[in-house]
């Protein structure tokens, strides 16, 4: 077998061939406009292809189709079995063509090879199935009732769900929304973000080779315009987002200017991760906090970002921390070996910087703090480690890059008021070998999930994953998601 070196890689993207147009109605379409946008790689800065910008009326086509295929119950009429069998063919071509959406995600959003042909590919495919075995068993009640009466309780596909999801984990997190949304039996207009719109455009071809009817799922690129006008619509029934919470505050207040639809927020967050002195493995502890926040570049929402450490071990702590640190070395991301690569865009990139620069005159740089290989023209930066106080801005605003802020802290009572004192509620993480604190100090976190003597752990689908407070509501993942895609209906029948 050919060895997949950073060579192999390259010739593999010198020679594909990218399509860059919307996805409707089971066809590939430019955008009524004609306008496109450029795709640059954050790898070396270069456009690798022009992708459709779809407008208004790119919009109210695909949700036309996606409500007339709803209408038509082309997907939601089958039988659950039937869906069940297309979704599990969708999954087996996403793996058939594993490396090439891999590379795509990789040259679009300069995340590592070795981490798209390992995680966000085979994820989405593990998704999808997960969610299509789900579905012919998951059923609804007869519930107690008056004697005279029968009482079932049902749950209906909800129709129109419009997908906006982020550039960090661009098919990963677009599967989150669309698997458990296609497997109730939905329509869905999925709208990638602007700066990573290729997996999600070439998937949709699979999807129409599995057997998705025509209008059932759709792929809209474009540069911001689609996602509002999305949320706007008035025949979209469900708005499914993941992205900023700022951004998710407008689509909430779009929903109540247009017709109400349902709308679901996975948001950002400044994720505590709590170090005790009686940690059980000082050695793993600090590795696991290196890549809770340099994993992916730190463009993580679930990012520890925030690493509280009890006085009596930060020195021994933080030499174990920094070392680990240093193995996360960017590189160009078509490199197997690399664990590293570049930051999405110029406009993030610059964010982060600015976050860097603000940290250097407001706490203490105890590592990085540079942009590299800036002669290849792609978007690099080091990872970057900060002691600062507990108020300082880089401890409280998501940055959304490698950069981690470490706070110190001396009691537990502390270190939990700490941790919740932020706007989000995303995830944490508590080092302790105590049985009762570890369970004590979960409950008091106010977070969606919570890990303990480990960090970004729990690969499996069965995990409901969202946010507390501004990170979002609803939840992605596990069964529990495919209430967000149905709605309940009673239905009483009178015997006599
Ligand atoms: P973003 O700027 O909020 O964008 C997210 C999506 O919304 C993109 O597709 C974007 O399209 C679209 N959009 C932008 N403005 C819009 C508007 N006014 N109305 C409707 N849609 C609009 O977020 P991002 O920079 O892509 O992603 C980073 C954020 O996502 C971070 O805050 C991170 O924490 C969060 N995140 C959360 C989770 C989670 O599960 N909780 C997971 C991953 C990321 P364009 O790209 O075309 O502008
Ligand atoms: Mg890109």
């Amino acid at each position: 077998m050919e060895q997949k070196t950073l060579s192999y890689w390259q010739g593999k993207a010198a020679s594909l061939v990218i399509e860059g147009r919307a996805f409707i109605d089971g066809a590939y379409r430019d955008a009524h406009s004609g306008r496109t946008f450029d795709c640059v790689s954050p790898i070396d800065g270069r456009t690798i292809a022009k992708v459709a910008d779809c407008g208004a009326e790119d919009v109210d086509h695909a949700v036309a189709v996606a409500r007339r295929a709803f209408d038509e119950q082309a997907w939601a009429g089958l039988n659950p079995r039937k869906r069940k069998a297309i979704l599990l063919r969708w999954a087996v071509l996403l793996r058939a063509h594993l490396d090439e959406i891999a590379l795509l995600e990789t040259l679009d959003a300069g995340k590592p090879i070795g981490d798209t042909t390992t995680v966000d590919v085979p994820g989405a495919a593990y998704c999808v199935e997960w969610f299509a075995e789900a579905i012919d068993k998951v059923g609804g009640e007869v519930v107690p009732a008056d004697h005279h009466l029968v009482g079932l309780v049902t749950r209906e596909p909800i129709g129109v769900v419009a997908a906006v999801v982020p550039w960090n984990f661009p098919i990963l997190m677009a599967s989150w929304k669309f698997a458990p949304a296609l497997a109730a039996g939905n329509s869905v207009v999925l709208k990638p973000s602007e700066k990573s719109p290729l997996s999600a455009i070439r998937i949709a071809q699979l999807a129409h080779e599995a057997g998705i009817p025509s209008g059932v799922f759709n792929v809209l690129p474009g540069g911001g315009e689609p996602g509002k006008l999305l949320a706007l619509h008035s025949d979209v029934d469900c708005l499914a987002f993941t992205g900023s919470t700022a951004v998710g505050k407008q689509i909430m207040q779009y929903a109540g200017q247009s017709n109400l639809k349902r709308v679901w927020l996975e948001l950002g967050g400044k994720s505590p991760n709590i170090v005790l002195p009686d940690c059980p493995d000082l050695d793993r502890a600090a590795k696991a906090a290196a890549s809770a926040i340099f994993y992916n570049m730190g463009e993580m929402c679930t990012a520890g970002s925030r690493l509280l450490v009890h006085r009596d071990i930060k020195d021994a702590f933080l030499e174990k921390l920094t070392d680990a640190a240093r193995s996360y070395k960017p590189g160009n991301p078509l490199d197997p070996d690399v664990s590293m690569g570049a930051i999405v865009d110029k406009v993030q990139l610059d964010r982060v910087l600015g976050y860097i620069d603000a940290g250097r005159k407001e706490a203490k740089l105890l590592l990085g703090g540079s942009r590299l290989n800036e002669a290849s023209g792609g978007y690099y930066i080091e990872p970057t480690v900060f002691e600062t106080a507990r108020d300082a801005r880089i401890a409280r605003e998501e940055i959304f890059g490698p950069v981690l802020s470490v706070i110190v802290f001396d009691s537990v009572d502390d270190a939990v008021r700490i941790a919740n004192d932020s706007e989000y509620g995303l995830a944490a993480a508590v080092w302790t070998s105590n049985l009762t604190s570890a369970h004590e100090i979960s409950r008091r976190l106010r977070a969606g999930t919570v890990w303990v003597n480990c960090y970004d752990e729990g690969g499996d689908m069965n995990f409901p994953f969202g946010g507390y407070k501004q990170s979002g509501n609803g939840r992605d993942k596990s069964l529990h998601a495919l209430e967000k895609y149905t709605e309940l209906k009673s239905t009483l029948v009178r015997l006599r």
